[in-house]
């Protein structure tokens, strides 16, 4: 499959290639035209000579006076160098030795590198009228081809600068048209190859690389991707938060403890050694408000606690559904004597809560710490099990209590 940017390139290279071709074809025509143009000046020049030669053939023959208006010709005519007028055997000549030079005969134009020399019969054109000897005669007309040369070349340069012109012109637009579409091309490519990196976060491009795009088309694909990547994004959020959150309690759940604690919180704890609170909550008489209310009860208690332990801790505290109806609070950086008054609070709270059961719900809670419990930072399942054993015996002690040791 063809590239993009070869596709460009080979459209590129046509146009110039045809521009080129216009170039050399308008070069062409022009140079034709050109000889045209040429014919055409010798042809006008030679109408006006041959009213000359009427004029002379009216003032024949008075030597005198044909010279004296041929050197008038050749003076008032900027291209013309002379001029002979042979009848009856007599040479008129301006100037007098240009005849010396040429013998010709017929009718017609012809060309040297230097001159163009125009001749005719005037006999039978012109001089029958007044000459009574009718013999035939012929004139002679000497031209500098390097002055018709000069306004041939002149326009055949105009031509040329006009074709040329139209081909710089024609050639920067296509560049230039080219240019905004590969810095488009470039910008959108290095999207791609942003979006093509394996297992990295979406580097979405920002609103001035966007603003970059000059054309609209270009634009709406950057657009589209960056509503992509955002829409990914999002997802990828609420997927992360569903899986590490309990859908009832709005807690985490023990995915969350199995890879964010387990897996990053522990070895930062071992590192840093910083004192570690956990804390093992579990609602008492559970089961009978599940029993005598029924299940959706139950659910409307979890629910609730889950909400006044989020309010009730620090964004530091982290609370994981452990069980059905255990809580387990990890408190970093705190010993149980600090955590257990946030504990007490959420009794508190939760006591003040009215079920329609005509009781307060309570729980009883075990709590345990580094460095108290456990000698060594990152002992995290022995904290969990002295905390446990803390929590049974606040059971077997009468329940809606909190035992730290
Ligand atoms: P104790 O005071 O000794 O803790 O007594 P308890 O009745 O609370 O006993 P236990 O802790 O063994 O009871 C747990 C009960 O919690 C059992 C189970 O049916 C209930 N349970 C667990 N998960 C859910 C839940 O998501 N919703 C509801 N409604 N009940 C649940
Ligand atoms: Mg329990
Ligand atoms: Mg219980």
């Amino acid at each position: 499959m063809r590239s993009f940017k070869s596709l460009i390139l080979f459209q590129f290279a046509v146009l110039i290639s045809g521009m080129f071709l216009f170039l050399l074809f308008s070069g062409l025509f022009t140079f034709k035209l050109a000889s045209e143009y040429e014919k055409r000046y010798i042809d006008q020049i030679s109408s006006i000579l041959a009213e000359n030669v009427k004029l002379i053939a009216e003032i024949y023959p008075n030597k005198y006076l044909i010279e004296e208006s041929m050197k008038r010709a050749v003076e008032e005519i900027p291209a013309l160098k002379g001029m002979c007028l042979v009848i009856d055997n007599q040479k008129f000549c301006y100037p007098q030795n240009l005849f010396k030079k040429y013998s010709l005969k017929g009718k017609g134009v012809s060309y040297s590198d230097s001159e163009i020399v125009v001749y005719f019969p005037v006999y039978e054109e012109y001089a029958s009228q007044f000459l009574e000897k009718k013999e035939e005669g012929f004139f002679l007309a000497l031209f500098d081809r390097s002055y018709v040369n000069e306004f041939k070349n002149y326009w055949v340069l105009n031509s040329l600068m006009i074709s040329i012109s139209f081909v710089i012109l024609g050639s920067l637009v296509i560049i230039s048209i080219w240019l905004d579409i590969k810095g488009d091309f470039n910008r959108l490519k290095r999207f791609i190859d942003g979006l093509n990196k394996p297992d990295t976060v979406l580097t979405k491009p920002g609103k001035e690389e966007i603003e970059a795009f000059k054309l609209k088309e270009f634009r709406r694909v950057a657009e589209l991707i960056v509503r992509l990547i955002n829409r990914i994004s999002e997802l990828k959020d609420s997927i992360k938060q569903l899986a590490i959150t309990d859908p009832l309690t709005g807690l985490f759940n023990r995915n969350y403890l199995n890879l964010v604690i387990k897996e990053s919180y522990i070895p930062l704890w071992r590192r840093k050694e910083f004192p570690l609170t956990v804390a093992l909550l579990d609602i008492d008489n559970f089961k009978s408000i599940n029993d005598i209310y029924g299940h959706s009860k139950g659910d409307e208690v979890l629910r609730r606690l889950g909400q006044i332990v989020k309010e009730t801790l620090r964004g530091s505290d982290i609370p994981i559904r452990y069980g059905g109806e255990e809580i387990l609070v990890v408190f970093p950086s705190s010993n149980k004597e600090e955590a257990v008054k946030a504990i007490e609070r959420i009794r508190s709270k939760l006591m003040e809560e009215d079920f329609g059961i005509g009781r307060p719900v309570t729980f009883s809670s075990g709590l345990a710490d580094f460095p108290s419990d456990v000698k060594t930072p990152g002992e995290f399942e022995e904290l969990i099990e002295i905390a446990d054993e803390r929590l049974y015996k606040a059971k077997k002690l009468g329940k809606n209590r909190d035992v730290l040791s």
